[in-house]
């Protein structure tokens, strides 16, 4: 036999291994739930492997399963799957280099952090390095379900280094054994692990023996009875397939046999782990045929946006044997996708309506991706166009409304359904775009998040009612005008205004919509409202976008424009200076105004004239 190999972990494993070896967390008992989720997942693809009946596999009578076997003389807990093993290049690349998702979360975190947090050990788990909290030798010894591979031994002492070598007469499978410490010498003891073992592993899907006695409840829960599932059990196989530690927010079981056989345990988490900066997450649910897990976080099982989605999900229909690449494109998954989904959706609005609280918190965690969905998902668009909540100037204090709601509320006059997008209910309420709307008794719609905005264009109606700005809505105050400028001075000064303002602004009319405010500008129409252009210019996103025309409007009846009139004939610099600003006010009201330090000297210009007639 050959000398072992000498090998060096790759720099990141180095400084992992030095955090894990050094680390002072109090839990290292999750190093159990590490290994063994590793040969569980063994054992899967292992399975996986033989169902798909391509060639022989290496012991193919052998049962995947999983043994744990301790030695309290020795100090060594050992860990044996008889699942996929791992050849000599998979020991090198599996175990010598970061391919985790989760670790390279914990690196992630850790860099934020700036400081080796032991507690973040536990909230993402390392893997298999989680082995060196409690073993300072681990032995892996391995061999492939490939019948033309022979076994090979992996060991190491920690961040120094490993070595592999050739090892014979291995059956299928894994077997690591760790050579426990001083201080982790109770992992030792049957007891100890045996709790541990159902506390993190007991929905694991393959027998977990303990010197030769099972001490996991083997089950696929999904296909179980709902009426026979306790909250308890539905809350830890959660914790187990969501690897969450919290509880799920939402939880759908259900099964159905037309037009799919299907059986699927859904949750919903509490936290969006995305709008933690964890970045774009993987899809969580696993894709199951006849309780054989066919993928494990399938793609393409739901839609994207649905990837907050975590469970289980089940099907007769399968075909075991296809590959999981034809998978993802086939027609069945397609038609898998869409019966879930629109049940996932159906649920959702359930929800909504049973307990409008408890979906409010949902919705605050969560509202991105059903935007994200709205925007991607033609085919279920007006189904999360219910599931949406906003704010409205006839919403209680702290609520929100459906548009379904709002469609209810309509007054019998009305059309169509309004929306101001803004930053806060009160200067949505103090908005000169609002008024026409108060006047009139009519709802609108206040939107905080700038998704909103492309939201309501691309949805463009709901239930037949055009969704409609109320920037852009072309309305007029209920009442007859019957004071203020006659239609002739209106026309005459609104001339005067265009010459006196020239460029700045595109042009100037009459308002028929203004009850307190003397003007008001609007974007041109098919423009971004003026509201979304400063949402942009705050995010920084506006640097591509042409300059934006606005026209600006005139209220006939107020004060301040009556006198205007007045005043062009007996003094036009100091009415022109007024014109001008009218116009920045309204670009205030906007959220336009860019550098307001060039109106401060006008104002005061302004501000002398005043003082100057009232001597
Ligand atoms: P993860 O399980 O998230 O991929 P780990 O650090 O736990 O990360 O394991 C790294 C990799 O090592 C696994 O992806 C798998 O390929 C391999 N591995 C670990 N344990 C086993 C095992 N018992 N049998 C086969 N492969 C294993
Ligand atoms: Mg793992």
């Amino acid at each position: 036999m050959s000398e072992p190999q000498t090998h060096t972990f790759q720099a990141e494993i180095q400084q992992l291994l030095d955090i894990v070896i050094h680390s002072v967390y109090t839990d290292k008992e999750v190093f159990v739930r590490e290994l063994i989720s590793n040969a569980a997942d063994a054992c899967e693809k292992f399975r996986f492997r033989q169902s798909g009946g391509e060639s022989p596999v290496l012991d193919p009578d052998v049962e995947p399963l999983i043994a744990v076997a301790l030695d309290e003389e020795a100090n060594t807990v050992t860990i044996t799957d008889t699942g996929i093993g791992m050849t000599e290049a998979d020991l090198a690349a599996n175990l010598g280099t970061i391919a985790h998702s989760g670790t390279k979360a914990f690196f992630q975190q850790l860099a934020e952090q700036k400081k080796a947090g032991s507690n973040l050990i536990g909230q993402f788990g390392v893997g298999f390095y989680s082995a060196f909290m409690v073993a300072d030798r681990v032995t892996v010894e391995s061999r492939s379900s490939e019948p033309e591979e022979g076994g090979h031994k992996w060991e190491s002492q920690g961040a120094a280094g490993y070595t592999i070598e050739p090892a014979a007469d291995l059956p299928r499978g894994t077997r690591i054994t760790l050579h426990l410490k001083e201080d982790a010498k109770e992992f030792a003891k049957e007891h100890r692990i045996e709790t541990v073992i159902k506390r993190y592993s007991n929905f694991v899907q393959f027998p977990i023996r303990l010197n030769d006695k099972q001490v996991n409840t083997v089950q696929a829960l999904w296909t179980r009875n709902k009426s026979e599932i306790t909250d308890e059990e539905y809350k830890e196989f959660y914790q187990f397939v969501g690897h969450d530690f919290d509880e799920p927010q939402y939880r759908l079981h259900y099964s159905v046999d037309a037009p799919l056989a299907i059986q699927a345990l859904l949750f919903v988490p509490k936290r969006n782990m995305e709008s933690m900066g964890f970045g774009k997450s993987d899809p969580e649910v696993n894709l199951y045929c006849r309780k054989v897990l066919i993928e494990p976080k399938a793609k393409g099982l739901l839609p994207e946006w649905l990837r907050f989605v975590r469970g289980v999900v089940d099907s007769e229909d399968l075909p075991l044997s296809i590959s999981r690449e034809r998978m993802q494109d086939s027609a069945l998954m397609e038609k898998l996708k869409s019966v879930i989904t629109k049940r996932f959706l159906k649920y959702l609005a359930e929800e909504a309506e049973k307990d409008a609280e408890k979906y409010a918190a949902f919705y605050k965690e969560f509202h991105r991706f059903l935007k994200e969905g709205l925007l991607t998902d033609y085919a279920n668009q007006d189904t999360i166009a219910k599931l949406l909540r906003f704010d409205s100037s006839f919403a209680e204090k702290g609520k929100t409304t459906s548009l379904d709601d709002y469609i209810a509320r309509m007054k019998d006059d009305q059309k169509e359904i309004y929306y101001l997008t803004t930053y806060n209910r009160e200067s949505g309420e103090s908005a000169p775009y609002y008024e026409v709307f108060r006047s009139r008794g009519y709802e609108v719609l206040f939107l905080y998040d700038p998704a909103d905005e492309f939201v309501m264009e691309r949805l463009a109606d709901y239930n037949e009612k055009k969704l409609v700005s109320a920037e852009k809505a072309d309305l007029k105050l209920d009442d007859e005008q019957t004071e203020g400028l006659s239609e002739e001075q209106s026309k005459e000064l609104t001339g005067w205004i265009k010459t006196r303002l020239d460029q700045s602004v595109d042009e100037v009319r009459t308002s028929n919509r203004l009850v307190d405010s003397p003007v008001v500008l609007l974007a041109k129409d098919k423009e971004m409202t003026a509201t979304m252009r400063q949402m942009m210019r705050n995010l920084g996103r506006d640097g591509d976008l042409p300059p934006m025309p606005m026209d600006l409007e005139i209220n006939p009846r107020h004060p301040v424009i009556v006198k205007l009139n007045e005043l062009r004939a007996t003094d036009e610099g100091l009415a022109g200076q007024v014109t001008e600003q009218l116009l920045d006010n309204a670009l205030i009201m906007a959220g336009l105004m860019e550098d307001p330090r060039a109106m401060v000297k006008r104002l005061n210009s302004l501000l002398g004239s005043v003082l100057e007639a009232k001597r």
